[in-house]
């Protein structure tokens, strides 16, 4: 009989009750130290006091209008969003896939109003994730995502990460745009080089092309800046955020410039829930946090602390672990053992982390750990070491 609960995941056979920063107590009363977040969601930990009472002062004044209304927190959060970024004007979505196919929706209709309807097509590039919906996947078609769900929409043309040559074959006349994630999280922690940035930023102002970030998993300060691109000094046309901005509230955004949203007028969007009163709270809530002096250059600091931890445990265990990846809190260990298997054991000893492509480990703490919870991680991540070593 299927479960009540579609099986589209093989899930692990834990239920957590609560959680107080980086911990989670599963049902049984057993701790565990959550280096996943939520894959990169709760930026600020569990039951942050600051969320807990946006949340709650929120919940007691309004919930959802629609946007039918102006509402109030969505200029608040706009307003500052574009003071901290490339952007000019911005949608609230409920997740990030939504966030990623307005992306593809306005660089369209900037084409097509700058009169160029023929550009629709999209370069991305291989190991990429954007989501599950029928555009997404068919963005990032692996088999395991895309098997039966055919026909795909046909206007995405896909390059190898990281190389620029390819990428610029693979312009023609009808490409409305580039569109990568800055930092490949499910492809495994992959990072593109600053100089690749800066020339996907040089190449799509070349040809005429919207430059377009995915950062719903590298952004909010998960790198240690506000968004990953800040490090190689570029801004993109667009980009799409989620994951960490309600830090565990669903929500997500759509940023651009003006020029790029040129033919977003009255009409051409649209989401019932997208930026109530309570998402925007959050969203709010986290923007204080993660804007606080200091808080960034935390995350830079505790992240390089972790890294060089991380290394050290990759030369002393070769047979086992292979190398480290990543930025700030977005860190990956590429495996030599089965990464699934890491991860299981890891998660027996009581550290929760997550897979990802190419044989990695994605480590994503939240972003307020201190030392205390890195040298907890290595305690356990140096036990499961010489488990799989003996
Ligand atoms: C998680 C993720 C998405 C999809 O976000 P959802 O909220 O699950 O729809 C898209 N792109 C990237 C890079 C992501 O990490």
């Amino acid at each position: 009989m299927i479960p009540v609960v579609m099986p589209t995941y093989s899930r692990v056979d834990v239920v957590f009750e609560r959680g107080e920063g980086a911990w989670l107590w599963d049902v049984t009363g057993r701790r565990y130290l959550d280096f996943t977040s939520g894959i990169a969601v709760n930026a600020l930990g569990h039951a942050h006091p600051s969320l807990v009472q946006a949340l709650t002062e929120q919940a007691q004044k309004l919930w959802h209008v629609s946007n039918l209304f102006r509402v109030a927190g969505q200029e608040t959060l706009a307003a500052r969003l574009t003071d901290l970024t490339f952007a000019d004007t911005m949608f609230f979505t409920n997740s990030g896939v939504e966030a990623w196919e307005l992306a593809v929706k306005v660089a369209r209709k900037y084409q097509h109003d700058t009169g160029h309807p023929e550009k629709t097509r999209f370069i991305v590039a291989s190991g990429a994730f954007h989501g599950r919906t029928t555009t997404a996947i068919a963005a990032a078609p692996t088999e395991k995502m895309v098997g039966g769900f055919g026909p795909l929409l046909d206007t995405f043309d896909q390059v190898a990460f990281g190389n620029l040559n390819e990428l610029r074959r693979a312009i023609t006349d009808k490409t409305a745009a580039i569109l990568v994630e800055p930092i490949q999280g499910e492809g495994g922690i992959r990072a593109g080089s600053e100089d690749y940035l800066r020339g996907l930023r040089a190449t799509a102002d070349e040809f005429g092309l919207l430059l377009i970030f995915d950062e719903i998993q590298t952004g909010v300060g998960r790198t240690g800046k506000l968004f990953a691109h800040e490090w190689a000094g570029i801004t993109p046309d667009i980009m799409c955020i989620a994951k960490g901005i309600g830090g565990g509230f669903p929500m997500g955004a759509c940023l651009a410039t003006e020029k790029a949203a040129i033919g977003m007028v009255p009409g051409t969007h649209g989401s019932t829930f997208g930026g109530n009163p309570l998402a925007m709270a959050m969203g709010n809530a986290v923007l204080d946090v993660v804007t606080r002096p200091g808080f960034l250059e935390h995350v830079q600091e505790i992240g390089a602390v972790l890294k060089g931890r991380l290394d050290d445990l990759v030369a002393r265990y070769p047979g086992v672990l292979a190398e480290t990846r990543g930025k700030g809190l977005l860190l990956g260990l590429k495996c030599v053992v089965p990464n699934t298997e890491m991860v299981n054991r890891l998660r027996a000893n009581g550290l929760l982390v997550v897979g990802a492509a190419d044989n990695v480990i994605r480590i994503l703490p939240p972003l307020i750990i201190g030392t205390e919870e890195v040298e907890a991680a290595l305690a356990i991540l140096e036990k499961t070491c010489k488990e799989f070593s003996q």
